[in-house]
């Protein structure tokens, strides 16, 4: 049993990062000023920021990293929209608080799920090298960093060794082990953890949806805020991830040559488009894992270990056909 508990923890430890908090406990101190964050959950992370931010012990880099939909980047929003409040609590109220971020001249976000190439981080940098507003941070929130290639890492890296005064980086990642070492040496690590079904069934009884979208988006997102108020909003996407959680079921209970038959019909399909595929199944399988039985955890922590070799085998351009073939005979 402690080996099938340190397997998977060692699995976790890859993907996500080391699952306890990095700071310690007594660096974290309760300010006296309430932050009014919008991100439901993570209260050990808000305090560490609070703490910093209120304390000045700010640094320039933030990395944030946890599970995919449990909401890194919101906070990351949150915490930029803190340090440029007017009155110092995301009073809700100041430009800071309420410009979307899209006209919100101190803010860039780099947010996508494929490649984030060199000149996106030229832009970048073009950016955040004019003077931010009279007090104001400038604040560049990197989302999925792991799709940085070796070329943007490299530029980003030499941006993160040398910050100017006024700039501040949040990156976020549900890969760590994908980002280069250089660049998580660089930053200060903050992790994060799946929210609890109960806080992400309280966000879904706040919202104006009917009682059956709650019960199909809970089964989907037990532990995943994010991801609930996507498919919460989205009917499409809501059956496209319903589709893949049957198609998941499927290939469980199929043999290697049915496998074989069906990764021969998504092999016809873009690299792009089957990466999609299998990182949804990646966040349906960590769902499942939660609430399996410790005798099938095996079989689950498998199938995991296999999508991830596949994605990584994907992300170096390996051959597609072959990168399938592997993942259906590694689980
Ligand atoms: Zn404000």
């Amino acid at each position: 049993m402690i080996r099938r508990f340190f397997s998977k923890f060692l699995y976790f430890s890859c993907y996500y990062g080391m699952i306890s908090f990095s700071q310690p406990k007594s660096m974290i101190e309760k300010s006296k000023i309430n932050v009014n964050w919008k991100v439901i959950g993570h209260a050990q992370q808000k305090l560490y920021l609070e703490s910093a931010f209120f304390g000045n012990r700010l640094t320039h880099s933030y990395l944030f990293s946890g599970p995919p939909h449990v909401g890194k980047t919101a906070l990351a929003l949150d915490f930029a929209r803190l340090l440029n409040c007017e009155n110092g609590n995301l009073c809700g109220k100041c430009l800071a608080c309420v410009n979307p971020v899209e006209i919100f001249s101190e803010l860039i976000v780099i947010d996508k799920d494929t490649e984030i190439k060199i000149d996106e981080i030229r832009s970048l940098k073009r950016d955040l090298a004019l003077k931010p507003l009279s007090g104001q941070k400038k604040v560049a929130i990197i989302a999925n960093a792991e799709n940085l290639n070796r070329e943007s890492a490299n530029s980003l890296l030499k941006f993160l060794e040398e910050p100017q005064k006024d700039n501040f980086f949040i990156l976020t990642t549900a890969a760590v082990g994908f980002l280069p070492q250089t660049i998580v040496s660089r930053v200060q690590k903050i992790n994060f953890s799946p929210n609890s079904k109960q806080e992400t069934e309280k966000h879904l009884n706040s919202l104006d949806i009917s009682k059956a979208i709650t019960k199909q988006v809970l089964e989907l997102a037990p532990n995943k805020i994010g991801l609930a108020n996507i498919l919460s909003k989205n009917i499409e996407e809501l059956e496209r991830w319903r589709q893949q959680d049957m198609e998941l079921d499927d290939l469980f209970s199929q043999s290697v040559f049915e496998r074989m038959q069906y990764t021969s019909q998504i092999s016809k399909l873009e690299t792009q488009q089957i990466v999609n595929i299998f990182k949804t199944w990646l966040i349906l399988s960590e769902s499942r894992l939660r609430q399996t039985k410790q005798k099938d955890m095996k079989a689950q922590t498998d199938f995991i270990k296999a999508l991830n070799t596949a994605l990584m085998h994907f992300k170096s351009n390996l051959n597609k056909r072959l990168v399938l073939d592997n993942f259906v005979l590694s689980f």
